[in-house]
């Protein structure tokens, strides 16, 4: 407020000034300087405009200045290579060397710019022609927008932070309510799709030795009750040392020996020997004979015995297996296919 007043102040003194002195200058009177542009549309490669004449109106596009000399009535044209919708200029005009007035220009859309977006976008935005209405529909819902009197510029945001989506429908009504372009615009939306590979397991077998080990199971055996005398175990031992005694023919007979199948094995006979982990010996006598003659030397009393639970050792000797080593554990992999958008549209990778 206060530096209002004090230019208004300043202004009213100067023009005091001026009346007193007689002096008519331009200098003075700001609202008398010219410089008026044509509206300049994208593409345009020359500003048009009026000034003061034999003015010099510069403009700097990018990192170049581009110059003309108004005519005589004040007209001026300067070329300038193609400018894009939206972009913003500051013509000068020059008297002499002295800058006389500047102007802002705006390159105006001809019909329909719409800005970069992604489909993450919260807000589409572009240029069109200035107050026209731009009609933006976006999942179905349409959001009308009127674009800026000066610039042309126009932006929607959709309800609740919503994304823009890969499609967009865009309408442009002119001031007469007249609809002048209508466009449908694309932006794909690529996503990975993976496959499973599935990669089995990869091993192969080695050899390994298992090495030599006993165990322990218990059995039942004969026991001479008058000296605790292991019966089945000594009638064992003379199976595996063959000290059994050997008999003559008729007695063999008797026993039901063949010189084919030696003594007839049944029932607790036969068992004697699977139960103390040792091969049937066919050829030995039984131990039934065993009990039944008190021992093959006759010092025990076959009639006066008990059975007792023994532990006895298996012995097992060393072998070797087969183990499967694994040396890739199966595993699936995730591989990319390609990048694919919902209209169908396939990127590969
Ligand atoms: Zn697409
Ligand atoms: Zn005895
Ligand atoms: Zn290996």
């Amino acid at each position: 407020m206060r530096r209002r007043r004090l230019t208004i102040g300043l202004l009213s003194m100067m023009m005091a000034a001026s009346v007193a002195f007689g002096i008519q200058g331009n200098d003075v009177h700001a609202a008398s300087k010219k410089l008026s542009v044509n509206r300049v549309y994208e593409n345009a490669t020359r500003i048009n405009g009026k000034t003061r004449k034999k003015n010099i109106v510069r403009v700097k596009i990018g990192k170049k200045t581009y110059k003309a000399k108004a005519n005589k009535k004040g007209k001026f044209t300067v070329k300038i290579p193609r400018v894009a919708a939206g972009k913003k200029y500051t013509l000068k005009s020059y008297k002499g060397k002295k800058l006389y007035k500047t102007k802002k220009v705006y390159v105006i859309a001809k019909k329909l710019k719409i800005n970069k977006y992604t489909p993450n976008s919260k807000s589409i935005s572009g240029y069109t022609r200035p107050s026209y209405k731009v009609k933006v529909k976006i999942a179905g819902k349409t959001y009308v927008k009127k674009a800026s009197a000066v610039t042309g510029y126009w932006k929607v945001k959709p309800d609740n932070n919503k994304k823009i989506g890969t499609t967009v429908s865009v309408k442009v009504v002119n001031t007469k309510g007249k609809t002048v372009t209508e466009t449908k615009k694309h932006v794909h939306d690529y996503k990975a799709v993976y496959k499973t590979v599935h990669h089995n397991e990869v091993g192969h077998y080695e050899t390994v030795e298992v090495p030599a080990w006993d165990s322990e199971k218990e059995t039942s055996h004969y026991f001479c009750l008058q000296d605790g005398f292991d019966l089945t175990q000594d009638y064992l031992d003379s199976v595996k040392n063959k000290t059994y005694p050997d008999y003559d023919e008729e007695t063999k007979k008797e026993w039901g020996y063949t010189e084919e199948n030696g003594y007839p094995k049944n029932g607790y006979d036969a068992l004697v020997f699977t139960n103390n982990n040792m091969e049937i010996d066919k050829f030995a006598p039984t131990e039934s004979m065993y009990m039944g003659l008190h021992g093959w030397n006759g010092e025990h009393d076959g009639h006066n015995v008990g059975t007792k639970l023994v532990k006895i050792k298996i012995h097992h000797e060393a072998t070797t297996k087969q183990v499967w080593k694994v040396d890739q554990k199966s595993y699936d992999e995730k591989v990319l296919v390609s990048y694919n958008c919902d209209c169908g549209s396939v990127k590969n990778k």
